[in-house]
């Protein structure tokens, strides 16, 4: 099973969105990280038949994605924006998706229980869609995404708006589906994907920056990241020079955690990189913004 793209473009009228893009993506839980306006949704669309390339090729299982009747019973796709009529029920919202997909009678009724409980809203099956916390409606959208048992499922920024517990608990769903699938995940916050996928690639201005083990990204800030304590008033030059990801107010001294490619200087120590700190010094050093 994979996920072939090879030197894909995508035009908005003049404007290229996507850069000849080549990847391939295999089973398991892969990360498309990029910060908003990457063109991560442009891809997923793309690979969910609801937009199409401009040139290049995207092939899934060997299919050509032009063959959309095809790629769409092995696809399911929860978009960033998803919503149903709020005034259906849960059950009766995922019984009138199930006839849409075209689920035979006698297995949508089994196949609607079944998700229900895999995606833990058996109890809210009677609820409201409305009356659902943002959780819960990721889960619901899982759901509808898994309704003709897809091999691929793609997922566009999904822990918007969650809070801790809910993303765990929508992460550990994740892990739990992608045994036996390929699951496609795009984010902009790096640390959601450390914790779920061990490939990713990252996607600056349309262009893959990144494709490899998670490890990998990680490394990429090594000896870059540095913490220094300065006074309040140095801040603001220090900025011009330095990208600093966050500071710490201490009285008159602000202590910075920055990026920097220059030899280090005494009063700077050295810190092991976090997947964001990787990811911002990855963006910095193609946008040349780091010293
Ligand atoms: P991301 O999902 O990474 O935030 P998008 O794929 O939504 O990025 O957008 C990538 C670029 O394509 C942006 O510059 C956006 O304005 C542009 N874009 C997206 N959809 C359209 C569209 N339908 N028409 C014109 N431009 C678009």
């Amino acid at each position: 099973m994979e996920i072939s793209i090879e030197h894909l473009n995508k035009n908005y009228g003049k404007q290229n969105v996507l850069k000849d893009i080549s990847l391939h993506i295999p089973i398991g839980m892969y990360g498309m990280l990029g910060e908003n306006g990457a063109g991560k949704t442009t891809l997923m669309r793309i690979l969910a038949t609801l937009s199409e390339p401009t040139t290049g090729m995207v092939e899934i299982n060997g299919i050509d994605i032009k063959r959309k009747k095809e790629i769409r019973k092995i696809i399911g796709y929860l978009p960033q924006e998803f919503s149903i009529y709020p005034n259906m029920t849960v059950y009766s919202a995922l019984d009138y998706l199930g006839i849409l997909t075209e689920l035979p009678n006698n297995i949508r009724k089994r196949r609607i229980n079944e998700l229900l409980k895999q995606v833990n809203l058996e109890h809210e099956k009677n609820k409201r869609f409305k009356n659902l916390s943002g959780g819960m409606k990721r889960r619901f959208g899982i759901a509808q995404a898994l309704l003709n048992d897809p091999k691929i499922l793609i997922i566009d920024e999904p822990t918007a708006g969650l809070d801790p517990e809910e993303r765990l608990r929508f992460y550990n769903l994740l892990s739990e589906l992608a045994v036996e699938r390929i699951i496609l995940l795009s984010t902009h916050i790096a640390s959601d994907i450390e914790a779920t996928c061990s490939k990713a690639a990252v996607l600056s201005s349309g262009t893959v920056v990144f494709e490899g083990q998670i490890e990998k990204l990680l490394q990429l800030g090594n000896g870059k990241v540095y913490t220094t304590t300065i006074l309040q008033n140095e801040l603001n030059q220090f900025k011009q020079k330095y990208r600093v990801i966050s500071i710490y107010q201490n009285g008159i001294n602000v202590s910075c955690h920055f990026l920097s490619n220059a030899a280090p200087k005494k009063e700077w120590v050295s810190c092991q990189p976090t997947i964001e700190d990787s990811y911002m010094y990855l963006l910095s050093s193609f946008k040349q913004e780091v010293e």
